[in-house]
C-alpha cells in the first residue's frame, strides 16, 4: 500500500476519505439508534474519530495540499439528496469541531457533488481544508448497483487530483467514496489506516493465547454473521449487550422486551453447536439489569437470566456477569473487544461496560478495543487510553479484518494506480 509519504500533494486537490462518524447525543431517541436523528444534532458526545483523523489532515495541509474531506454521519434516510439533507444528520457540527481541533478554518460545502462542493473546492488555496456534506446524503454512495456507485465516484473525482483513504471505520464497505473512487485517481493510504492495519495484523499473526473476544453492541444481525468466523480465531467468546438476548432466547429463556432478532435464532443455535464442536467457550450473561423502558431514569432491577419479566427490557449485564466476565479475562493474553455490553450512554446502565473496560486494563497481554461506541465508552469512563494496547476507530472493519475477510477499501488502496 502506498502511503502519503510516497505521493506528491503540493498544490494538488486531495480527496481525503476520513471516518468522522462520531456518536451524537442520544437525548430524545426512543431506542438505541432506532430513532431518526434530528437534522441538527444536539452535539458530539465523543470526538475521538475526529481527533484520530487529524494527523493526516495536518500533514496534507502542511505539505500544501488543498484538502477536500469526504465523510459520512449516521444513517440518513430518504430517496434522494433533498430528502436526506432535510432529515440529517448534517456534518456541519463536525466541520465546526474539526476547525476547532485543527486550529484552522474548515470550509463547509452544503452538498456532496453539487454547486456548493464545486465552489468550495474551487475557492481552496494551497494548505486549505474543506469538508463536503454527509456523503451518504447521496443514495448512490451505499448503492448495491455498481453503475450507480461508479457514477457518483466519477462526479467526486472531478473534485480532486489525488485520493487518500484514511477512513478505517468504513474500509469494509463497498461504497463509492471508499471503493469506487480510488480506482479513478492516483491513491494512497493515510496514516490512520496504516496504523490500524499494523495492530490488527499483530492480532491475526500468532496471537498469544488464551485469546478472548468480547462482543456486545446494539446491532445483533450485523455481528451475528461474524461470530461464526471468529470461532476459528478465538478461544473464548464473551457475549453481552444487545446481541446476547438472541442467544438467551435460543436457549429458551424469556427475554421480555429486550432487543431480539427472532429470525436469527436458528443462526445462533448453529453458532453455539459449532463452538462446542471446535472447543470454543461461549460465555453468556447469567444475570441482567432490566428496566421498564428505554430511558436514562427508567426504574430497573437485577434479575437472573431465567427470571426476566416479560414486561422488562435488558439494559446491562448484572453483577454476577461482571464477575464472570472478569474471571474469563484474568488469564487472557490477547483480547479484542467490540460493542458495549449495556446502554452505557445512560449512567444507570454503564456499570457492565465500565467493568469490562477496567478488567481489560489489568490484562497481561495485547488488548484491542474496536468500534466507535466502544471507544467512546472507554473514554467516557476517564480511563487512560494508554492502559489499552490499541483503541481502534473501526468496529465492523476490525471484526471483518480479524475474520480474514478482504476489505474492499483496502483492496482498492492496494490496487495499481490510475493515472
Ligand atoms: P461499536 O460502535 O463499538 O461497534 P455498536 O454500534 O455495535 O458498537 O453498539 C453500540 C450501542 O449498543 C450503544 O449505543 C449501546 O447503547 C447499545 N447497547 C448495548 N447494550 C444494549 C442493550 N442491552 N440494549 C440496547 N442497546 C444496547
Ligand atoms: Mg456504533
Amino acid at each position: 500500500m502506498r502511503t502519503i509519504d510516497d505521493i506528491d500533494v503540493a498544490g494538488r486537490r486531495v480527496l481525503l476519505r476520513s471516518d468522522l462518524n462520531v456518536p451524537l447525543d442520544l437525548k430524545g431517541a426512543s431506542s438505541a439508534g432506532g430513532a431518526a436523528p434530528p437534522a441538527t444534532p444536539r452535539g458530539i458526545t465523543d470526538d475521538g474519530r475526529i481527533r484520530a483523523s487529524l494527523p493526516v489532515i495536518r500533514k496534507l495541509s502542511e505539505r500544501g495540499a488543498r484538502v477536500v474531506i469526504m465523510a459520512h454521519l449516521g444513517r440518513p434516510k430518504g430517496d434522494d439528496f433533498a430528502a436526506r439533507a432535510a432529515g440529517g444528520p448534517s456534518l456541519h457540527v463536525v466541520a465546526a469541531r474539526l476547525a476547532e481541533l485543527l486550529g484552522k478554518q474548515v470550509a463547509f460545502a452544503s452538498d456532496v457533488v453539487g454547486p456548493s462542493a464545486a465552489a468550495t473546492v474551487g475557492a481552496l488555496t494551497d494548505g486549505g481544508v474543506a469538508l463536503l456534506e454527509n456523503v451518504r446524503f447521496e443514495p448512490a454512495e451505499t448503492s448495491k448497483d455498481d453503475s450507480e456507485r461508479a457514477r457518483l465516484a466519477a462526479q467526486l473525482a472531478t473534485l480532486g487530483d489525488v485520493y487518500v483513504g484514511d477512513g478505517f471505520g468504513v474500509v469494509h464497505r463497498k461504497q463509492a467514496s471508499v471503493y469506487d473512487l480510488p480506482k479513478l485517481l492516483p491513491h494512497a493510504a493515510g496514516d490512520l489506516i496504516v496504523a490500524e492495519v499494523d495492530v490488527l495484523r499483530r492480532l491475526t499473526e500468532k496471537p498469544a493465547r488464551p485469546y478472548v473476544v468480547i462482543l456486545g453492541g446494539s446491532k445483533p444481525s450485523d455481528k451475528l454473521g461474524v461470530i461464526g468466523n471468529l470461532l476459528g480465531v478465538a478461544d473464548r467468546l464473551l457475549i453481552g449487550g444487545g446481541m446476547s438476548y438472541t442467544f438467551l432466547k435460543a436457549l429458551g429463556y424469556e427475554v421480555g422486551n429486550s432487543l431480539l432478532e427472532a429470525d436469527q435464532i436458528g443462526t445462533v443455535r448453529s453458532v453455539m453447536a459449532d463452538a462446542e464442536r471446535r472447543g470454543v467457550e461461549i460465555v453468556l450473561p447469567t444475570d441482567l439489569v432490566v428496566a421498564t423502558h428505554f430511558a436514562p431514569d427508567a426504574p430497573s432491577m437485577v434479575v437472573p437470566v431465567d427470571a426476566i419479566p416479560a414486561d422488562r427490557e435488558g439494559m446491562d449485564i448484572g453483577p454476577d456477569t461482571r464477575a464472570l466476565f472478569a474471571a474469563k479475562l484474568i488469564d487472557a493474553r490477547t483480547v479484542f473487544w467490540n460493542g458495549p455490553v449495556g446502554v452505557f450512554e445512560f449512567p444507570a446502565f454503564a456499570a457492565g461496560t465500565r467493568a469490562v473496560a477496567e478488567e481489560l486494563t489489568k490484562v497481561d497481554g495485547l488488548t484491542v478495543i474496536g468500534g466507535g461506541d466502544s471507544a467512546a465508552a472507554v473514554r467516557s469512563f476517564g480511563l487512560a487510553a494508554d492502559a489499552f494496547g490499541h483503541i481502534s476507530t473501526g468496529g465492523g472493519a476490525s471484526l471483518e479484518y480479524l475474520e480474514g475477510k478482504t476489505l474492499p477499501g483496502l483492496t482498492a488502496l492496494e490496487a495499481d494506480q490510475a493515472d
